[in-house]
């Protein structure tokens, strides 16, 4: 046996549609990083635990502004 490891650092993954707030289930724009593992929200429900969760944050991730540009916007002509 000839055990390779590589250790790669898990570094936060961009939010995708997949991901979905933990209180609502609406599609997640926070990350949030805690010791006992990550918490993911919308909008909506990251401002709301902000204060309370911002200071046991490792990180706080917001990519709400990243995903701005993927809301499509058809105009009629
Ligand atoms: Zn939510």
């Amino acid at each position: 046996m000839n055990v390779t490891g590589t250790v790669t650092p898990t570094a936060p993954a961009t939010l995708t549609n997949a991901d979905r707030c933990d209180r609502c289930g609406a599609q997640a724009r926070v990350r949030v990083v805690l010791a006992s593992g990550d918490l993911l929200f919308c909008a909506h429900h990251a401002k709301a635990y902000e204060p309370n969760l911002r200071d046991s944050a490792l990180q706080w991730v917001d990519e709400s502004a990243q995903l701005v540009d993927a809301v499509e916007t058809t105009v009629e002509p």
